[in-house]
């Protein structure tokens, strides 16, 4: 096998040739003019990835993975004196609350467990029971089992407790639908590498610039203290040195998803891809881990069939060209995963699916 396998993990993605070549552009001092046009030129494209975000929230990039972003996220703005509501359904949104208990800041869980929707009851009692919560945590699309978080209920219940929302969407965030206008937002996290098809090495966050404005850092680093990057980057610059050549990486793919048709038309792609996939292995007796329509575009979980094995299935798909995922805590060896990222021409697909034919079904030839 000459070529490098195809990425079917959920982030980072296999890039396009326009990408890949963005990465090997001009060396830049990021103190000079240069570097602060670049960075404005991308930290526009990131707030109007979704429209009715550009009225009022500011975008801030940050050197890092994405879980970086959720954690200055969460360190700037999660309160040091009040409650924050962890709601989780999986393993980021635990992590959430693994950052919050790292801060000493006071807070609280609300687990529906991995394989169930957010609990709204739990929820709503847990705002009842404590007047002292003001910021609500939660992962809008769950990778650990590719589950998308229904918001609009969620966001209701905060107004109804004056709580704002915080929401990592680090695997969402640039194809799934984010309503900043009716959703009580405080602030949102993302990467590169996921639905926006750049590398890893850059992440950013999108928060109330009010709150950037005017409000007081709640953030116990220095390193990730978004409030310290926010007065800075409106002039292009950064209190720490960037990730140059990934912001040329960002920049050119912001762009691509921009002349695409934006995150509704990748949504639609997505979709259309992890259809394909969820039709080909139900035929193949291979069953979706979660019932319903409750996916997102971007990842699907399966149940791996009694008798494979998920190392020998993975060295299969992988010979094939394909790189597949395993699943987390206790649904490693009981599932895989397949997200539909990045570059997948329509070629790539078919050949996906007559490999998947193969491992599960020797006897048919597709
Ligand atoms: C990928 C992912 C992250 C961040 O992971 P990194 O390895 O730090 O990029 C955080 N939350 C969700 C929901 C994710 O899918």
């Amino acid at each position: 096998m000459n070529e490098a396998p195809v990425l079917l993990n959920p982030g980072p993605v296999t890039l396009t040739r326009q990408v890949r070549k963005a990465m090997a552009g001009p060396d830049l001092c990021h103190r000079e003019p240069e570097f602060a046009e670049l960075t404005q030129d991308i930290l526009k494209d990131l707030e109007s990835v979704y429209p009715t975000a550009e009225k009022h929230y500011k975008a801030i990039l940050l050197a890092g993975s994405g879980t970086g972003a959720v954690e200055a996220m969460v360190g700037s703005f999660a309160p040091r004196e009040a409650c924050t509501l962890v709601v989780c359904n999986g393993v980021y949104g635990e992590r959430m609350g693994a950052m919050l208990k790292a801060q000493g800041k006071p807070h609280e869980l609300v687990d529906s467990g991995w394989l169930n929707p957010v609990d709204l009851d739990a929820v709503e009692k847990a705002l009842k029971s404590r007047s002292d919560i003001e910021q609500v945590v939660v992962v809008h699309h769950e990778t650990t089992t590719g589950r998308l978080n229904e918001l609009s209920k969620l966001g209701e219940l905060c107004k109804q407790h004056s709580c704002g929302l915080m929401l990592d969407a680090v695997s969402s965030f640039g194809a799934e639908e984010i309503d900043f206008e009716n959703l009580p937002l405080t602030a949102v996290a993302g990467t590169a590498n996921k639905c926006l098809h750049g590398v890893p090495g850059s992440a950013f966050v999108l928060a109330r610039a009010d709150l950037l404005e005017n409000g007081t850092s709640q953030s116990p680093s220095v390193y990730l203290d978004l409030f310290r990057y926010a007065g800075q980057q409106d002039t292009g610059f950064s209190p720490f040195t960037q990730p140059v050549q990934c912001l040329y990486a960002l920049r050119a793919a912001l762009k691509e998803l921009g002349q695409s048709g934006g995150a509704e038309a990748r949504r639609k792609l997505y979709s259309r891809r992890s259809n394909l996939l969820r039709d080909h292995l139900r035929a193949l007796g291979v069953n979706t881990l979660l019932k319903g329509d409750v996916y997102s575009s971007m990842l699907t979980s399966f149940k791996l069939p009694s008798g494979v094995d998920y190392d020998e299935f993975h060295d299969r798909l992988k010979a094939d060209g394909f790189i597949t995922y395993a699943g987390q805590g206790g649904l490693q060896g009981q599932i895989f995963r397949l997200a539909t990222m990045g570059e997948l021409p329509d070629a790539t697909m078919h050949k996906l699916c007559v490999s998947l034919t193969s491992v599960f079904n020797p006897v048919v030839v597709s």
